[in-house]
């Protein structure tokens, strides 16, 4: 009942509830608190293609440094505060600081694609424009931003989500499918919407050194988004193997602990500073 609640202050908290609910109930009432209070920052995690492992861009991933709990990882509150407005909140200020991050690597003369993870709660009517605001105060252009929808997200409402990510698109932004392989994808529906990229559950990449028909789900999941022209990205790579198999493969690009964990901002420039990384984009080299 609490959770159908866009409006967080009507979630009544009870001393009966237990441990659980607590941090729950606490985790829901404090978001907006928390941004004010410089505890919600963003990780960055490198993308490498797999052809020859040049930075083809970074996701940004939300962390909570709570005063009591420590650092809160995302599966706990992000479902939590959907159902509240704070939802718009948390990808406002993730966007926001990710805008702020590409203007100063633009001023570096470094163009480096950040992806946004959006929820469905996110995607209202003016979403398009809201974005095309903080992408105009922050002086980046369309094409250097990706919004990450996972498949179940998609799916859930394709005619509804049409005509807003189709605005994005018209703005140069790209659109990724999260978590592919975990959802229901209508292929109808797949070929229809403003597609650009699938990511591959990391389940799948995890499994496919040991089960046959993980192997196979990879393979199909490259060779679908291939022949609908689409990049295909592999979440969750952690083995040297698994990084050659999809090579084999080739899947376009490479995201997992293998290459890097998440890291804060001064921890990533320093990874990047350490690495000399190019840009696909700076580079030049025939194709
Ligand atoms: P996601 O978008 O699929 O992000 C990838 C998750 O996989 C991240 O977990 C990342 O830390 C983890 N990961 C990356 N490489 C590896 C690997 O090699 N091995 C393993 N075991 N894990 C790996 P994280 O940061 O805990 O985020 C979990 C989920 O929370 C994200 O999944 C995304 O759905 C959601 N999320 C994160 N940040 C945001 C945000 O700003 N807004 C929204 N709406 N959701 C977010
Ligand atoms: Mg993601
Ligand atoms: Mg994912
Ligand atoms: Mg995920």
């Amino acid at each position: 009942l609490a959770g159908r609640n866009r409006n967080e202050s009507l979630e009544i908290y009870r001393p009966t509830m237990g441990e659980t609910y607590r941090r729950r109930f606490n985790l829901v009432t404090q978001f907006r608190q928390a941004v004010e209070s410089g505890h919600i920052s963003v990780y960055y995690q490198p993308q490498v293609t797999l052809r020859n492992q040049e930075l083809r861009g970074v996701e940004a991933l939300v962390r909570w440094q709570h005063p009591e709990f420590g650092m809160v990882n995302p599966a706990e509150f992000v479902k939590a505060i959907e159902a509240t407005g704070s939802i718009d909140i948390l990808f406002d200020h993730v966007l926001n600081t990710c805008l702020k991050q590409s203007n100063l690597w633009l001023g570096r003369g470094l163009r480096i694609p950040v992806a946004v993870n959006v929820s469905v709660r996110n995607l209202t009517a003016d979403f398009p424009d809201r974005v095309a605001a903080a992408l105009a105060t922050h002086q980046v252009p369309g094409e250097l931003l990706t919004l990450e929808l996972t498949e179940s997200n998609m799916m859930a409402d394709p005619e509804q989500s049409l005509p807003i990510l189709s605005a994005l698109h018209a703005q140069g932004i790209k659109i990724a499918v999260d978590d592919f392989g975990t959802g229901y994808s209508s292929l109808a529906y797949l070929r229809r919407l403003p597609v650009d990229e699938l990511k591959i559950d990391r389940s799948f990449i995890q499994g496919m050194s040991t089960a046959l028909g993980d192997l196979a789900i990879v393979r199909s999941i490259i060779d679908l988004g291939h022949s609908l022209n689409l990049q295909v990205i592999a979440e969750g790579v952690e083995e040297e193997s698994s990084r050659e198999v999809l090579r084999s493969m080739r899947c376009d690009g490479m995201q997992g602990f293998l290459f890097s964990r998440p890291q804060p901002i001064d921890r990533f420039e320093a990874w990047l500073a350490a690495r000399t990384v190019r840009s696909v984009h700076e580079s030049t080299e025939a194709p």
